[in-house]
Formats: C-alpha cells, structure tokens, sequence
C-alpha cells in the first residue's frame, strides 16, 4: 500500500550469520523493492549465539557498502553509511539529524510500551531494569525529569576511556547503549561491535580518500555535533 501511495517507505533489515555471503542477493532485494531508506542492522541479543559476530558483521556491512557506492546513483539510502559520509561531510543533501547509534544521545529514543512502560530507547525493553517510568501513572513530563531518567541520561553518556581515545570517536559516538550496558559497577564497557565499526568506518574513510579527486581535509572535531565544517563542494551527489 505504501508503495502504491509511492510514500517513502524505509525498512529495518536484520543481518543474521545466514545473511553472510548473501550480500549482493539482498542488495538486488531491496533494489526491486524500492524502499527509500534501509537500515541494516545487527542480530544482536546480550550474551547467546543468535548474535551475530563481529567479524561477520563487518564483513556484510563492507561488502554492502561497496555494492551501494558502485551504483552511480544508489536506489535507496542505507541510513548507517549516509550517517558516517554526512558526519564526514561527505554526503549531499539536505538532512537536520542523526538518529540512533551515531547521535550519541541513546537516551532519547523514547519508547512506551502498551501497558505504559516508558524507556528511554525501544531496544531497552528487554530488560526491566531499564525502565524508566509507567505514562499510565504519571505524566510524561514527570517521567523525563525523574531521578532515574536522569540518571540513564548520564550513564548513556558516560563513555570508556578506549572510546574517548579512538581514533573514530567522532563518528562512532561509542555505538549502541544497549551493546554496552555497564556492567555492576557501573563501568561502561565497550559496543560488541567496536571493532567492527572501526573496520567498517575506517572502509568509508578510505573510499573518501580513494575516490575523490579533491583531497580530503584532515578529520577534525569541529563542534558539538563532531561534524566536520564543509568547505569544499562535495564529493557524494545522490
Ligand atoms: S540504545 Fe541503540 S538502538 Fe537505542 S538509540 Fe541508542 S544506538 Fe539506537
Ligand atoms: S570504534 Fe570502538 S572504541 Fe572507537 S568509539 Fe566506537 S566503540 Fe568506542
């Protein structure tokens, strides 16, 4: 329906160990089926083997990113890879926001359940503990200024000295609070996925370099947001 009303519909694609090596199948998939935007990402369920790996999550994601940049005009947005170039400076369009695991913000996600649960990010849910108020018995405004959302706030911002000290921090943000909930004493840990971000952002970094005809400014922190400032007409014009 939403694409007989042509709306610009996107998708959430879950990358399994049974979607290695299906990278190009999965590519022409969503060719054919026009969505406007796909967001591959990763199984990922804390500590049990439905995860997938690391290393085969970088390899999907490096694979797809250079199926997606050998089409002149990519069909369709893969939201992780706009993210990365826009925050790079590399990406042409307009856009006011990053969302999810590149914004560094987890904390604002906001997600109520049917039984009124509020946490502050959908992929908390599975653990009670994360909860953060019940819009069922007390209001929303209540609930966003209450100790123990506040509390979430800090300790999703909270990051561990290897991120602070990575060379991609200012695109990697340290990941997805989820997959570095701190561990009994509080202590934040890495994102499962850290190396594999590493990999495949370092990829992009590389292709910039590789493929531009311009030379690529060093990478900086500019401001609050880590963009880099434009000052040269881009390289990625979708
Ligand atoms: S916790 Fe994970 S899924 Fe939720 S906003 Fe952060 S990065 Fe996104
Ligand atoms: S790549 Fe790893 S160390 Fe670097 S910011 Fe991301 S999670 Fe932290």
């Amino acid at each position: 329906m939403l694409k007989k009303l042509k709306y610009p519909w996107s998708v959430i694609s879950v990358i399994t160990t049974e979607s290695i090596g299906q990278e190009e199948a999965i590519f022409e998939f969503f060719i054919a089926e026009k969505p406007f935007e796909v967001d591959f990402t990763p199984a990922f369920f804390y500590e049990t083997n439905i995860s997938l790996s690391p290393d085969n999550y970088a390899q999907f994601m490096i694979k797809m990113f250079d199926l997606w940049v050998s089409k002149k005009n990519p069909p369709f947005d893969i939201r992780f890879f706009r993210d990365v170039l826009y925050i790079l400076g590399y990406y042409n369009t307009e856009k006011d926001q990053i969302i999810c695991e590149l914004a560094g913000m987890c904390h604002r996600n906001i997600s109520i359940l049917t039984n009124g649960d509020v946490y502050s990010c959908e992929c908390l849910n599975a653990k009670p503990s994360n909860k953060i108020g019940n819009i069922l018995s007390e209001t929303f405004i209540k609930i966003v200024q209450s100790e123990s959302f506040v509390r979430l706030s800090q300790i999703t911002n909270t990051y561990c000295k290897d991120c602070l000290s990575c060379e991609v921090f200012f695109v990697c943000k340290a990941g997805c609070y989820n997959r570095r909930l701190p561990n009994e004493n509080e202590k934040s840990r890495l994102d499962f996925y850290c190396d594999a971000r590493k990999k495949i952002i370092h990829h992009i970094i590389d292709w910039i370099e590789n493929s531009s005809t311009k030379t690529l400014q060093p990478l900086e922190v500019q401001n609050m947001n880590y963009r880099r400032q434009l000052t040269e007409p881009l390289i990625f014009n979708r």
